[in-house]
């Protein structure tokens, strides 16, 4: 294990080395048997604790109408789901168990500030690491992160980085100064990998391809955004590296990734025990003991009606999530008065390495899909896609090309979003 653990050890006052070794052996033990028991198991032992330790959370129960008074004996689907409403207006921290605070930034809610407890704020960057090491790459090695944040950051945040070594990269300002200067980057610093927004990480891969640059990579972690199936292709070709997805919410703890297979992504339920209702992605964090993710609606939309629980062809016994097919917003208004995700729209798209990006938009009550692609013209994206889109939706939909991409205040990229 490297310095570099040893000191972030110190820092965050915690062995990340013992977290690490613990995270690698686990992703490959048990059975599908064993993984659901572990995951009620783990699930029923903290709400016991917050039914006890947390009065916050007994009123959220309370005014619910909920009957915990025999907490041991009541079926875990009656549990009422709790929101990211719920939660910012009880507040309901355990304070005894607080390790550190976080704060979320909601593209259009109140930024959400909520208690993490030791284990819970420390196994983000171990877990990472058991990603890292599916593509060779050790814990700390060098990398370039392409997040919200850029060169306004705080002095802690750059020494933070610094440690970690990373160079740090604004998803914000994408442009070809910028990407030019990641390039050099990538070589004169001998970056082993990329962690970023999907959105971001294509807009740079098209970059490389359009300009004719090559990279030598290990790998590219891709997250926040919906995943970008063009990426796959471009980053064998142009950094000679395979794309792995990752899905992570801090809030409700949840953590999961692709593996080689690229056949979903792996849940660590050491750390999250996940639920699918009605499409919805409801996790409960099952090591935070300073804040109640118990049944939490984390936002998000998962692709699939259950957890695939068969073990994967890559040995890891770990539940998948079939993928995500957006934030609960990525809806469109049918023509019939009913909702439809976007989620169709990407499966048409994401398979055609062709398209680059896309986006529908609403302005002034019509819908348009904006493709990026160099591949195709308007007319040709009609013909191959329209007919299926519009009879879907129900509502007539106009192709544009090449526009810039909308971003929340958040700068994801949703799959869809309606302009005022
Ligand atoms: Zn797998």
């Amino acid at each position: 294990m490297n310095w570099r653990v040893w000191i972030m050890s110190a820092v965050r006052r915690g062995n990340l080395a013992v977290r690490y070794k613990r995270a690698l052996a686990f992703q490959y033990a048990g059975n599908e048997t064993s993984v659901r028991q572990e995951m009620e198991d783990n699930a029923r032992k903290i709400f016991l604790f917050h039914v006890s330790h947390n009065p916050g959370y007994r009123r959220f129960l309370d005014e619910k109408g909920f009957d915990y008074s025999d907490p041991e004996h009541v079926a875990w689907e009656t549990i009422p789901i709790i929101t990211k409403q719920d939660l910012i207006r009880l507040d309901p921290v355990v304070d005894s168990e607080v390790y550190n605070y976080s704060s979320s930034r909601g593209s259009t809610q109140k930024p959400f500030r909520y208690a993490a407890s030791k284990e819970s704020a420390l196994f983000i960057w171990p877990h990472h690491w058991v990603l890292h090491r599916i593509f060779g790459v050790r814990p700390y090695s060098r990398g370039l992160m392409l997040m919200e944040y850029g060169n306004d950051e705080s002095l802690k945040k750059r020494l933070y980085h610094r440690l970690s070594n990373f160079t740090v990269y604004s998803a914000f300002r994408m442009d070809d100064t910028q990407m030019h200067r990641m390039y050099e980057d990538i070589k004169r610093r001998k970056i082993r990998f990329i962690y970023g927004f999907s959105s971001a990480v294509n807009q740079f891969l098209r970059y490389l391809r359009d300009n004719d640059l090559h990279v030598e990579l290990k790998g590219i972690v891709t997250t926040s955004d919906n995943r970008i199936g063009s990426s796959y292709e471009l980053a064998r070709r142009y950094c000679g590296c395979e794309v792995f997805d990752q899905y992570g919410a801090h809030d409700g703890d949840v953590f999961a990734f692709e593996c080689e297979e690229h056949c979903g992504l792996h849940i660590m339920h050491d750390v999250c025990t996940i639920e699918i209702i009605d499409g919805h992605i409801i996790t409960t964090a099952v090591q935070n003991r300073a804040y109640p993710f118990i049944r939490y609606d984390v936002g998000d939309m998962a692709r699939g009606e259950r957890l695939i629980t068969e073990r994967c062809r890559c040995g890891r016994p770990l539940y998948r999530l079939e993928g995500l097919s957006g934030r609960i917003t990525d809806y469109i208004e049918d023509g019939k008065g009913g909702r439809v995700t976007m989620m169709f729209v990407g499966d048409l798209l994401s398979a055609d390495f062709g398209v680059d990006q896309y986006q529908m938009y609403e302005k002034d009550g019509d819908l348009y899909l904006n493709v990026v692609t160099r591949n195709y013209t308007a007319e040709e994206l009609t013909a191959k896609y329209m007919s299926k889109i519009e009879a879907t939706l129900k509502r007539k939909v106009r192709i544009v090309l090449n526009e810039p991409v909308h971003k929340l205040p958040s700068n994801k990229v949703p799959a869809y979003i309606k302009l005022q």
